[in-house]
């Protein structure tokens, strides 16, 4: 079964400069203005059924209107539910109300731990806090970039996110084009939070789906912070598959499905939620779930 989702990257501009982030530091920049912000969820509400809308970054909370526009307009003007990576730096009122706007609404909260500006024990406080505020039902679990050189660090900030209650996912360091090349030592630690053998190369593999019959565009597509809208992100990337502009000219989906034209899939969402033909399913796991919304955007 398909789960409608839409990926909204709110807004570009990020608060952490984390050494290792895939987005270059000219690309992490940018916030809408009101007028794209409305216009986009104006173009939410007009969806009909329920979606999830993942929001990512950059980082949500950092963007002025998060709060005051973008998280009470979903939830106010649309029935969709709501989904949200971030790295959590936001001071704990600004969660706690959060929390309080989402109450009902709220799908995964993909907390992303960075030591380069926090400690493991401030992050581990907030993140058990929020999980009180949001209550049981919506998860939230903790991911973290396997850093190289900083592996051992790690196995005890994953002990420490355990004790808190708290799922913790590691995520391989990505490079332009793959993953990075760990070093020996490293890669004897690897074992130790990956499946697929420690295999880095196999944990984040990119499969190809091409031919596949796939409803991105139809039941799946992503936002951009400018409010153009694109079929999936393969597509994106290749200048393809635009489905147009919430406020110039406005976004049409495409009617029916297609067979993919790719030979990559770096993006988890679509083949999780159903949307490409004999892959994923309806019940993706908290793991997949964490990956899917944190895989893209670090
Ligand atoms: S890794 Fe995430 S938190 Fe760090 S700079 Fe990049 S987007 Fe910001
Ligand atoms: S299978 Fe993946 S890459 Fe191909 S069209 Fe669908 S979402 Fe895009």
């Amino acid at each position: 079964m398909r789960r409608p989702t839409v990926e909204w990257q709110v807004a570009g501009a990020c608060n952490y400069g984390c050494s290792y982030c895939i987005q270059s530091p000219k690309h992490r920049v940018g916030a809408p203005s009101l007028e794209t912000v409305d216009g986009l969820l104006a173009f939410l509400a007009s969806l009909s059924g329920r979606w999830e809308v993942k929001m990512s970054g950059g980082e949500p909370f950092a963007f002025r209107l998060f709060l005051s526009r973008v998280v009470p307009g979903l939830v106010h003007r649309t029935p969709h539910t709501v989904s949200v990576l971030t790295n959590l730096s936001a001071p704990l009122s600004e969660l706690e109300r959060f929390a309080a706007l989402t109450r009902g609404r709220l799908g995964i909260v993909s907390a992303s731990l960075h030591l380069e500006y926090t400690t493991v024990g401030a992050f581990v406080e907030k993140a058990r806090r929020l999980r009180e505020w949001i209550g049981p039902e919506p998860s939230l679990v903790v991911n973290a970039v396997l850093v190289p050189g900083k592996l051992e660090e790690l196995l005890e900030v994953r002990d420490s996110v355990e004790a808190a209650g708290l799922p913790f996912f590691p995520q391989v360091m990505k490079v332009n084009g793959g993953v990075h090349d760990y070093v020996a030592e490293d890669r004897a630690l690897l074992p130790l939070f990956l499946d697929a053998g420690g295999d880095p190369r196999r944990e984040n593999r990119a499969p190809s789906y091409l031919g596949r019959t796939c409803w991105a565009g139809v039941d799946y597509l992503v936002l951009t912070q400018r409010g153009d809208a694109f079929s999936c992100r393969t597509a994106k990337r290749f200048g393809e598959g635009f489905l147009g502009n919430v406020l110039d000219g406005g976004v049409r989906l495409a009617d029916a499905s297609h067979p993919c034209p790719y030979t990559i899939c770096p993006c988890t969402v679509p083949a999780n939620r159903g949307m490409v033909e004999g892959v994923g399913s309806a019940t993706a796991t908290a793991k997949e779930a964490a990956f899917s919304v944190a895989g893209e955007v670090p």
